[in-house]
């Protein structure tokens, strides 16, 4: 005999990141069959879990928010990284678990969790290799060591010709014979609202909103895989401490697993972990906002002609630092993740055009429609209309003036092509933001949901993105390291779970 059901709501406010137990004891079970596993989010993280867990011959309910299967890897570039795959030896690569571990800690500047980072690496070569065997087939000339983050020191770095929609597909089609035998049940646009525990606090239900009706569903695990906060602007703000200025995620990553997780007992950790990308030129200032275009600030695929200047007009790196994360933690503590690109007619004439896919005639004609590309005669009527200090702007302009002349520069910038001298000048604002959320829900080495004293909540697990990026990746972005980790958890968990 089960004591009295509890029902702890996911549906409040989360301030202060408490929430209220609602005693819900009248709301009658609204089915007959019992299930050995429910997965919350049929994403990433949750769709390995079914399959892995139906092939033990369990009985899985899987239930979306969303209308379709998929989550982030719609939208993901699906970059994975594993070591010591079959890939890599037959290209004669020889690599291990233990480098990558090595190579993720040294990124991460020892910032990431060992234990998470270890049990990472130490099963993505099986997950990869997995879904190479199920057709799933990377571009032609990978593993490379890196694009767009700190590179590794051995290729392991893999992803396919539609990013990570290539490797929905393998799941979908591994995902349907379980669909298909029963094994695994599907509920799409059914959202769960709720963890329903015993008095022990153990969970044993999950509250699901179907339509306009309510209804429960039990299982004797509950598989938290529902993703991130990144698209929930009021949740992003209070967990990772800055604004969310770029709509860039998910749609459904609404923070429903933090939640769902912290309502019975769990807590979250890791904003000291927040990190911002280097910044894009958003859509306008109706923040989040989406992507307008990019500039090229990668200095090994276009060297900088421009300088970088903060709101107070100040540079604050070398603009050719050839390390993404030593730019991304430079971008930190400027006011409002914000800067501009600077520079000047001569500039604008002879160098590379700068925003990536735009021909210079393109960028020209942006001067006139985006209010983030500014014009002006001179560098006090472009720092006015661009909302920098003026006397910052003159002063640092005339400082790196000097160091293109003696070849010196403070910040040690060795490309330095031409001064800013010749109007017009030009500024294009940039906008750190995120694409990921930073901050999770707290597991243990087997990625059972803990409370505060380490103590772990019964039946209750999670995986993906709800762990927080900063887990697995520290205050870095650490090439692969969401994708792979969240399928390998998922497939742990379903190979592993005491069904
Ligand atoms: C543009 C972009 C590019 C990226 N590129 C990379 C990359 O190259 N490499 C990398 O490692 N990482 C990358 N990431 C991050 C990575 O893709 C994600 O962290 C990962 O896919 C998240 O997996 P997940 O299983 O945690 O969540 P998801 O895959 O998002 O799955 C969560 C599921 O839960 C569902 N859900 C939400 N709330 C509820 C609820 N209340 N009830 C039921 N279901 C719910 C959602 O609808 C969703 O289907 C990228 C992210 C973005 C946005």
């Amino acid at each position: 005999m089960r004591g009295r059901r509890r029902f702890l709501t996911g549906a409040s406010t989360l301030a202060g990141l408490t929430l209220l137990a609602q005693n819900r004891a009248a709301l009658a079970l609204d089915t007959a069959t019992d299930y050995q596993l429910i997965i919350v989010g049929a994403g990433t993280a949750g769709i390995p879990a079914a399959i892995f867990a139906a092939a033990r011959g369990a009985r899985v309910l899987m239930i979306d928010a969303a209308p379709d299967i998929g989550g982030t890897l719609h939208l993901s570039t699906g970059q994975m990284s594993a070591a010591g795959t079959r890939l890599q030896a037959q290209l004669g690569i020889k690599d291990s678990a233990q480098l990558h571990y090595d190579d993720v800690m040294r990124i991460s500047k020892n910032s990431a969790d060992p234990q998470l980072v270890r049990l990472a690496v130490d099963h993505a070569a099986d997950t990869f290799d997995w879904l190479m065997d199920k057709g799933f087939r990377p571009l032609p000339d990978h593993p490379v060591l890196g694009q767009g983050h700190e590179p590794y020191s051995e290729r392991r770095y893999y992803w396919a010709a539609n990013g990570g929609r290539d490797i929905l597909a393998v799941l979908r089609a591994e995902l349907a014979p379980h669909l298909a035998s029963g094994r695994v049940d599907l509920l799409l646009g059914t959202p769960v609202t709720a963890l329903l525990t015993d008095d022990a606090g153990s969970v044993e239900a999950v509250r699901v909103q179907a339509g306009d009706r309510e209804r429960v569903f039990r299982a004797r695990h509950v598989l938290l895989s529902c993703g991130g906060y990144v698209s929930n602007p009021e949740l992003f703000e209070q967990l990772s401490g800055v604004r969310d200025y770029g709509d860039n995620g998910y749609a459904y990553s609404q923070g429903a697993g933090i939640k769902l997780g912290v309502a019975v007992g769990g807590f979250v950790r890791g904003r000291e972990n927040y990190l911002s990308n280097f910044g894009s030129i958003l859509a306008d200032d109706q923040f989040p906002a989406k992507v307008f275009a990019r500039f090229q600030v990668i200095p090994q695929l276009r060297a900088p002609w421009e300088i970088f200047v903060n709101v107070r007009g100040e540079r604050f790196i070398r603009e050719d630092e050839p390390s993404f994360d030593r730019r991304e933690v430079a971008l930190l503590p400027q006011p409002d993740l914000r800067f501009w690109v600077i520079f000047d007619d001569e500039i604008f004439a002879n160098a590379p055009p700068g925003v990536i896919g735009f021909s210079r005639d393109e960028m020209r004609d942006a001067f006139d429609v985006h209010s983030w590309f500014q014009k002006a005669d001179s560098l006090e009527a472009l720092a006015k209309q661009a909302g920098i200090d003026a006397a910052g702007l003159r002063a640092t302009v005339e400082e790196y003036n000097r160091a293109v002349a003696t070849g010196r520069d403070r910040f040690g910038r060795r490309h330095l092509p031409r001064p800013i001298a010749k109007g017009p000048f030009y500024a294009i604002r940039h906008q750190g933001h995120s694409t990921t959320s930073t901050v999770g829900l707290a597991v243990d080495e087997q990625l059972r949901v803990i409370r505060a004293r380490d103590e772990p909540i019964r039946n209750l697990h999670a995986a993906g993105e709800l762990l927080g990026a900063g887990q697995l990746m520290g205050q870095s972005f650490v090439g692969g390291m969401m994708v792979t980790p969240a399928m390998t958890f998922g497939r742990l968990l379903g190979q592993r779970l005491p069904l």
